[in-house]
């Protein structure tokens, strides 16, 4: 069985995210989107608020499961079978940065092949830190994520 992980910190799921989990379906028999808990890290949303986004995202797919793991992306994936991991990338800079962790991620597991799909065109100049500043600044924030998330 085909299993890829798509690691993220989805803080909050963006349109972008959905559509590389979309497009990674046909590809894999599962897709596990996983939220990395990342003690250093600061979030917006609570992890439980995360998940129950992302679940209602896509919550009509029976190949996609949704998980939240702490420690290495590849211990996790081994725990869970997953000999692929799913990413995104939207620009050079994107770029740069997976090469490194893809690599250094097969160093660690070598089975383990990242596999990177390119952002629709619309949907590149999408992140979660820019929907976080339109939404604490009180702008639409609706046109760039999933209609599961709605901030009260
Ligand atoms: P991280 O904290 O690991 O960067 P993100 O939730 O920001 O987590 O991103 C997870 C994955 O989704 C990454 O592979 C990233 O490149 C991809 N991604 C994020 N935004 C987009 C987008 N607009 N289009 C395509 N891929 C995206």
């Amino acid at each position: 069985m085909k299993i890829a992980v798509f690691p993220g910190s989805f803080d909050p799921i963006t349109l972008g995210h959905q559509d590389i989990v979309s497009r990674g379906l046909p590809l894999f028999d599962k897709i596990i989107v996983a939220v990395g808990k990342n003690a250093n890290k600061q979030y917006m949303f609570s992890l439980d608020q995360r998940l129950e986004w992302i679940q209602q995202t896509f919550s009509d797919e029976p190949k996609i499961e949704v998980d939240a793991y702490s420690g290495l992306t590849v211990n996790y994936c081994r725990d869970k079978g997953a000999d692929f991991i799913l990413r995104g990338l939207r620009n050079p800079a994107d770029f740069e940065f997976e090469k490194a962790v893809a690599q250094t991620n097969r160093k660690l597991n070598h089975q383990l092949e990242t596999v990177f799909l390119l952002t629709s065109s619309g949907l590149s100049s999408i992140s979660s830190s820019i929907v976080r500043d339109v939404l604490r600044h009180g702008g639409d924030y609706t046109q760039f994520v999933p209609t599961a998330v709605r901030v009260p």
